[in-house]
């Protein structure tokens, strides 16, 4: 058997026809085009990769993205200053903030000096209670991007035990929590997690988002899973995933490509999320 691959290219050019047609209505209202602001500290290769793909995109579909860069020795006082100025910008409609950040600084303090109403990527307190409690205003786009893929394939989470490997607040949190306002049976596993495989082997959706290339080995698929892979690390010049692909696509029913699965699709949903934010369409598309 060979498994249905979830291509993600497809998918993000129908959501991107979309983007553009609501970016030019908001245009039209706002004046100016709908503007992400990214913050990025430092120089992240696999941020600044990030960053480049997404200048790109909003510029080829009519959105607008600014860059403001801050150096890795930035002080805090200064970054929270400057988000917070952001905040209060009426030309910008939603801020990212890229990570990796150079220690001390974390995520979920700088997003703490951004208004909710502009959070790009729904990680503010305010907006993560609210998808918890079922009620999103913003879904983080990387989760977004695999429900949506899911969504495409016909595959309707219900009744079935989802198996998420990973439990960071920006991907395997809140895709638990997208399962779960789903239907799906969810169990959330992590690096302390006993026997893992064991766990993995039940899942009909295995989701994995650790950043440890080909971890989950063909053996740990159950046949005729759903593979969400979200792993993008740089090895030797290339993507890998989390997924040790060629085995566990012999095993599974689906399963996405590294690169050309969740990646793509990513940055399309951040776009529908400025967009929601702007005032237009509803947040996670
Ligand atoms: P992260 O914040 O580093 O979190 C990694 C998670 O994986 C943690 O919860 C960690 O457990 C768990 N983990 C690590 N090693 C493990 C192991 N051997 N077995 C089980 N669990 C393990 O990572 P992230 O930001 O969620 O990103 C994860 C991956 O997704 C990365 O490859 C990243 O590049 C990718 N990503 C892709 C996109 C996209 O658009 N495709 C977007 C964002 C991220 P503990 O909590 O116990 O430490």
């Amino acid at each position: 058997m060979s498994a249905r691959l979830l291509e993600g290219r497809p998918v993000a050019a129908r959501l991107w026809e979309r983007a553009a047609a609501e970016a030019a209505r908001l245009r039209d209202r706002l004046g100016q085009p709908p503007t992400l602001a990214i913050v990025q500290v430092g120089q992240d290769p696999s941020a600044a990769a990030y960053t480049r793909q997404i200048l790109r995109s909003f510029a080829r579909y009519g959105l607008e993205a600014r860059l403001e860069p801050f150096p890795s020795e930035v002080a805090a006082s200064d970054l929270y200053a400057r988000v917070e100025a952001l905040g209060r910008d009426s030309s910008v409609q939603a801020v990212l903030v890229q990570t990796p950040l150079p220690a001390p600084l974390t995520l979920a303090e700088v997003v703490r000096h951004l208004p909710p109403e502009k959070d790009a990527e729904g990680v503010h307190p305010t907006n993560a209670g609210l998808l918890w409690q079922g009620t999103p205003r913003v879904v983080p786009s990387t989760p977004a991007a695999g429900m949506e893929l899911l969504r495409e394939a016909g595959v309707a989470p219900q009744g079935r035990l989802a198996v998420v490997v990973g439990r960071s607040n920006t991907v395997g949190k809140p895709l638990a929590q997208l399962l779960l306002a789903q239907h799906a049976t969810v169990v959330v596993a992590h690096s302390r997690t006993r026997d893992l495989a064991a766990l993995t082997r039940q899942a009909e959706i295995l989701a994995v988002a650790i950043g440890r290339p080909g971890a989950i080995k063909g053996d740990m698929v159950a046949p005729g899973a759903v593979v969400l892979d979200f792993g993008t690390t740089e090895v030797e010049g290339r993507l890998a995933g989390d997924v040790d692909f060629e085995p566990a696509q012999h095993v599974a029913a689906a399963i996405t490509p590294v690169p050309g699965g969740i990646g793509p699709v990513t940055i399309a949903m951040l776009a529908l999320n400025v967009l929601a934010l702007a005032g237009g369409l509803e947040a996670g598309g």
